[in-house]
């Protein structure tokens, strides 16, 4: 199966400005991001879509909360962030490896557009 974007990131085929890694996931900013903190937190597992996470992901899924919990503490986000995963093309999902968006360093509108 040919690799996917996120998994070119994790064997460093394609550069990233990684802040974060372990066995399970790896974090690093976004390409493109839509606040001051973008950072993404990805499964080094391939899962295509949030849809596809089964049960046995569930030790996975909820590692990519607590790392991205540690990255804003260590970035020092005391004012609040937002943790976002797009499921389809129609949530805005366009890269298909999960991943947990997170979102802070200014203020968030709600509803997202
Ligand atoms: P999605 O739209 O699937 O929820 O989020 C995919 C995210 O991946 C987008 O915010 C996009 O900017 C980011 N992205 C796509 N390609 C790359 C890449 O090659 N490097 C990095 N760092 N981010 C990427």
């Amino acid at each position: 199966m040919e690799k996917n974007i996120f998994e070119k990131i994790i064997d460093r085929e394609i550069p990233a400005d990684i802040i974060y890694e372990d066995k399970i996931s790896i974090a690093f900013k976004d390409i493109n991001p839509q606040a001051p903190i973008h950072i993404l937190i990805i499964p080094k597992k391939r899962i295509e879509m949030p849809e596809h996470i089964d049960e046995n992901d569930k030790d996975i899924v909820g590692h990519l909360f607590v790392i991205a919990k540690k990255i804003a503490i260590d970035l020092g986000l005391k004012d609040g962030y937002r943790l976002v995963m797009n499921n389809g093309e129609i949530a805005g999902q366009s890269v298909f490896h999960i991943h947990l968006h997170l979102l802070s360093g200014r203020r968030l509108s709600w509803p997202p557009g």
